[in-house]
């Protein structure tokens, strides 16, 4: 059977002498919450034991004030999780506990390649039919962990059966631990609170709960926080970096900080760098919000064409990507966006988005803004075309709905009706990010995939 993709996007993690780090955990899933929406759960260390509070839905809708005084503990760690394409919906809850061993794990990224960890699993008797990436991941760790080692041993020993995107919060009654691939494709950070320690996916929710941001937990790296304090350890001894370069596009918050950058400045940069790719005669520039604010700033800064709001953004509906139709997607763009006329009536309008996907969002946004008046509409994309899935914890669909893989550019623009349609190039994208492009993980954009993906690579051959 082939596996599901799933994905799992966000974790926190923290550790305080005070009894208010289920608290801090909740306002940092919070903080959290654009890097998953579909269910959200806190493991704590309480008397007795773990335990969990998980639901479906928004972090709002999944605690309620008792449910956080049940959890109250000093140490404790979260999860949100993201859209998922299928699976049994029970296995998909996160963080993981194993009452038994009094462990929790939570875990965001995807293994695209099980083959050696299955194998350890079926040798130990241990059942994993039917199971997600991340459910074996800890079932391994467990396993070490009844054998009678310590959380960051089991982690250690079991760390070479995982193949793929991996940054995860463990803990136990008194330990946390947070560790991350070799290729630190996601980020993650640590933090100092006043007594004591966060492990957060961005540094956002360091900003919200009142921790100050110490470093990036290094790729291969597994940091240990105890009340005796923390302890680093390089697991992988010769690591290469390749952060995933969409987190930087489109997937983290513009206040995170990412391997030293803010993505608000690399957003704008992104911007900039579209205006020296393409020189367009426009009235004004709007961006598709929220996520391509910064770059439609960037731009109109570096062309002088006046910025505005072309879109209101209705704030109260989540990320709309993925949907089970098609009908649906298109629906949820109206639902989402809706027009200012006065910004485009009669003018040459310059509309920017961070990326064209499937193109639904794209042709609904330029219909749209030719039925507010625009005279012209020229479509900006402050990325390049997204031609390949990505097997690493976020999740573009099968080739063959990527419109950029089966149409050429002309053929994406007659087809969404727009005057002209540019892409950022390779280059201009990379050089925004001020990293070199061996050090970032861009599959998505050219297949050059830094992980083994082992059978999913039979996904990309089918589309072909
Ligand atoms: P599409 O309509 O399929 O072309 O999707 C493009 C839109 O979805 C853009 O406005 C992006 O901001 C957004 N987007 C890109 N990648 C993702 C993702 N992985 N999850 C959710 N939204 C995304």
């Amino acid at each position: 059977m082939e596996r599901e993709l799933t994905e799992k996007c966000a974790v926190f993690g923290a550790l305080t002498t005070s009894r208010y780090a289920t608290r801090l955990r909740y306002y940092g899933l919070f903080a959290l919450q654009h890097r998953g929406q579909e269910s959200s759960g806190i493991a704590s260390s309480i008397e007795g034991g773990l335990k969990r509070h998980a639901g479906e839905g928004l972090v709002a809708h999944v605690y309620r004030a008792e449910d956080l005084d049940d959890l109250k503990s000093s140490l404790a760690i979260g999860h949100n999780r993201y859209a998922t394409s299928g699976g049994n919906p029970g296995d998909q809850v996160q963080p993981i506990v194993d009452s038994t061993l009094g462990f929790a794990f939570a875990h965001n990224g995807n293994l695209p390649e099980t083959v050696k960890l299955e194998k350890f699993l079926s040798e130990h008797g241990i059942r994993h039919d039917d199971v997600s990436d991340s459910r074996m991941m800890a079932l391994a760790i467990g396993c070490y962990m009844s054998e009678g080692n310590s959380l960051t041993a089991a982690i250690e020993l079991a760390w070479p059966l995982f193949t793929g995107a991996f940054l995860c919060v463990a803990m136990t009654e008194d330990t946390i631990a947070g560790f991350r691939d070799a290729y630190g494709i996601r980020p993650l950070s640590l933090g100092k609170l006043d007594d004591g320690y966060a492990i957060a996916s961005e540094t956002c929710a360091f900003d919200t709960v009142g921790a100050a941001f110490l470093r990036d937990i290094k790729p291969g790296e597994l940091v240990t926080v105890t009340a005796q304090g923390v302890k680093y350890k390089q697991v992988v001894v010769s690591p290469r970096t390749a952060l995933d370069v969409f987190e930087y596009v489109y997937f983290a918050r513009p206040d995170s900080m990412i391997m030293g950058r803010r993505v608000n400045e690399v957003r704008r940069k992104l911007g900039e760098n579209l205006a020296r790719e393409f020189k367009i005669e426009a009235d004004v520039v709007v961006p598709v919000p929220d996520s391509a604010i910064p770059a439609a700033l960037g731009y109109a800064a570096a062309t002088g064409i006046r910025f505005d709001h072309g879109f209101i953004k209705n704030r109260y509906i989540h990320r709309t990507f993925i949907k089970p139709t098609q009908e649906m997607r298109e629906c949820d763009v109206k639902t989402k966006l809706n027009p200012v006329p006065e910004a485009v009536m009669g003018k040459r309008v310059i509309v920017i988005d961070d990326s064209i996907v499937r193109g639904t969002t794209t042709a609904q946004i330029v219909d749209m803004l030719y039925g507010a008046g625009a005279t012209q509409v020229h479509v900006l994309v402050s990325s390049p075309p997204v031609k390949f899935p990505d097997f690493y914890g976020i999740n573009t669909p099968d080739p063959r709905e990527l419109i950029a893989s089966y149409m050429t550019e002309d053929e994406i623009r007659d087809q969404m009706g727009a005057g002209s349609l540019g892409y950022l190039s390779m280059d201009g994208m990379i050089s925004a990010t001020g990293w070199p492009k061996n050090k970032l993980n861009t599959s998505s954009f050219d297949g050059e995939y830094p992980i083994d993906i082992g059978d999913r690579a039979r996904v990309i051959l089918r589309s072909r």
